[in-house]
This record gives structure tokens, C-alpha cells and sequence, in this order.
């Protein structure tokens, strides 16, 4: 079959190949992932049970709540910000049944488990509603540039991709101690209330930053609003060595769910791109955008149409079809990016 074919038909044989292309030339960045918030996946693993378990009888109930209809209750509970949506389920087991057969929060659960608690931990979770994180699941593209965005900026939970993460994409955030006395200055008290994030310890952006210290962060139009119209130098604000690293501070890798299909999509970059870089880098000919072109993230669509102009991942399935075992051909495909110590430094259970 032809490989350019191959990506354009529609039978249940051809989504199998299609697949496959996807599993042989593409890899995931998970440096990428490490560079912004991120938890130990293993803290998860213990409360998925909790957040996921059936409730099938029980005798506790909603009080006056119980006379109205579910679809109600699950109305209301809609409204509710993701913080006292999870007060309310802690009420009893009805409560926990209630909230669990929500159609989005099983999808969010299964789905998005991690943003859900970093949203909890970093405090942001009392801004937004569940709907607010569904919907940032279910979108694919970016919304400050338009590529696809494989993760969320929570100062206004918006779906974000790492180059706008990485360059200076993103609505200018600033650290509120750093303002904290102009605002007060100017109203004489405390600052308004206005969406923060409280940031986590961690390892942060590609250069493996460290940051121990938890931090109160928020938009910078969210402060210009409190300055009445007063616009805060952003300018100046920007250039300070110590805001480069909050972009990564206030965004955490989320996956896009396609309602209809199912399906869900992390976002892959292309083997063959990182395989002519190296070739390139070992003759010193490194053409201008291989950088770029290795470092991009595809949708699956968008991957298989890079597919059929991209020579070198096709020269990847070629040999995958002939038998040759490819797998190690790229250590920087095997690890899905780099990274030099972040795996070791990460003591999650220190948070
Ligand atoms: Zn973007
Ligand atoms: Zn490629």
C-alpha cells in the first residue's frame, strides 16, 4: 500500500496501519510534561480508587436536597466551583454517588486525573467550575497561537502548547508579593480577590530549575484591573530573570479528549525529525528550522500530513516493515526528550 494513501482512507484495516505509523515514527516530549507543574503519578494511583469507585446502595441521603430531581442536583452541582464541588462530595457516600455519575467529572476522572489535583493543590480550583476543565479538555488547539496545545494555563484555565509556554507566549503573570504593596498603596487594603495560583515545589522549564519555596502568582491584567486602568509595566516585569520561570510555574500538561471518538490525544513529535537532526549535527549541517521542525507537536492528523513530506520518518517505517527493530535507534526518541536529572531529583512525597 501506498504510505501517502495509507493516511487517507477510512477502513477498520487502514486505522490499524494508520496506527502503527503513529506508534513507529512518533514519540511523545515528556521533557516537555517535566518542564511545568507535575505530581507523582503514584499519589494518584491511590486516590483514583477513591474518586472512581461505584457507589451502588447506600443509605445516607441529601436532606432537603433529595426532593429534587437528579438532573437537578447535577445542575447545581455544575455551578459549583471544582473546590466546593469536592467539599460537597465529602458530605456522605449520596453525595460521593451523586457527584461520581456526573458524565464530565467520570471523563475528567479517567482522563485528566492530575490536572484535577494540581488545580485542588495549587488553590486554583475555587475560580473555576468543572465544566471550565472539561471544556479545556475537550479543546484541541492552543488558544493564544492555535497549534496543538497539550497543556493548560490555569490563570485562566486556557488550553497553551510549550512554545508559547517557552516563548513568552502567554499572558504576562506576575508574583503578587511583588505588587502586593502598590496595590494596597493605591486602595489602602488588602488586595481584591482575583484568580492566584499557588505554585509547588518542583523542577521547573528545560533548564531543570529548582524551586522550593511555594509562591503566590497571578495575571498581570487581573492586577492592572485592581490598578484601575493603571497598566503594570510589563515590560520591565518580563526582562526580570526570575519571571522567565513562571509560565512554567502556572501551567501543567493536559491531554485533549475527543468527545465523539473517545480518543485522547498527548500530543506526539516526529522520530525522523530527531533522527536528521543527529545526522545533521554529526556532518555539521544543521539547516535553520531542524531545531524547530524536531521540537514541534502534532495532533495525530496533523502528524500523519507531516508523514508524507517528512523522508526520514518514512525511512523509519520502511525499515520497521522490513523487520528491523528500530526501537533504540534514537536515545533521545527512547527517552522522549531531555533531560538530565529530573527524574532523580524529583522527591514528590516532600510537597
Ligand atoms: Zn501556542
Ligand atoms: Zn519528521
Amino acid at each position: 500500500m501506498d504510505l501517502g494513501e495509507a493516511t487517507t482512507r477510512s477502513s477498520e484495516a487502514d486505522d490499524v496501519l494508520v496506527s502503527n505509523i503513529i506508534r513507529t515514527t512518533s514519540y511523545h516530549r515528556r521533557d516537555f510534561d517535566l518542564a511545568v507543574i507535575t505530581t507523582n503519578p503514584e499519589d494518584h494511583r491511590l486516590v483514583r480508587t477513591s474518586l472512581t469507585e461505584d457507589i451502588h446502595t447506600t443509605y445516607s441521603c441529601l436532606g432537603k436536597l433529595e426532593i429534587l430531581p437528579l438532573e437537578t442536583i447535577h445542575q447545581i452541582c455544575l455551578l459549583l466551583d471544582i473546590w466546593s464541588l469536592f467539599r460537597f462530595r465529602q458530605v456522605n457516600r449520596r453525595a460521593r454517588q451523586v457527584v461520581s455519575a456526573i458524565r464530565s467529572y467520570k471523563v475528567i476522572v479517567n482522563h485528566a486525573l492530575e490536572a484535577l489535583c494540581i488545580t485542588l493543590r495549587t488553590n486554583i480550583a475555587t475560580w473555576f467550575r468543572l465544566s471550565d476543565l472539561f471544556d479545556v479538555l475537550c479543546t484541541i488547539k492552543c488558544h493564544f497561537c492555535g497549534a496543538f496545545g497539550g497543556f493548560v494555563f490555569l490563570p485562566s484555565f486556557r488550553r497553551c502548547c510549550f512554545s508559547c509556554i517557552q516563548a513568552d507566549g502567554l499572558p504576562c503573570v506576575l508574583v503578587l508579593s511583588d505588587v502586593k504593596h502598590r496595590i494596597k498603596q493605591r486602595l489602602g487594603r488588602v488586595c481584591s480577590p482575583m484568580p492566584t495560583v499557588r505554585t509547588l515545589p518542583g523542577t521547573y522549564s528545560m533548564d531543570e530549575t529548582v524551586r522550593k519555596r511555594r509562591t503566590e502568582i497571578v495575571l498581570s491584567e487581573s492586577i492592572s484591573a485592581i490598578y484601575l486602568n493603571d497598566e503594570v509595566d510589563e515590560t520591565r516585569v518580563k526582562r526580570s530573570k526570575k519571571t522567565v520561570l513562571l509560565p512554567y510555574m502556572v501551567t501543567t500538561s493536559l491531554p485533549y479528549f475527543d468527545y465523539k471518538s473517545g480518543v485522547v490525544q498527548r500530543g506526539i513529535s516526529c522520530s525522523g525529525c530527531q533522527v536528521a537532526l543527529e545526522k545533521a549535527l554529526r556532518s555539521s549541517r544543521v539547516g535553520s528550522g531542524a531545531c524547530a521542525m524536531r521540537d514541534k507537536v502534532y495532533s495525530h492528523d496533523e502528524f500523519l500530513d507531516h508523514f508524507k513530506a517528512c523522508q526520514e520518518a518514512q525511512n523509519i517505517w520502511k525499515s520497521r516493515r522490513r523487520g528491523s527493530d528500530n526501537a533504540n535507534f534514537s536515545e533521545f526518541v527512547r527517552r522522549g526528550g531531555y533531560f538530565k536529572r529530573r527524574d532523580v531529583i524529583m522527591s514528590f512525597n516532600t510537597f
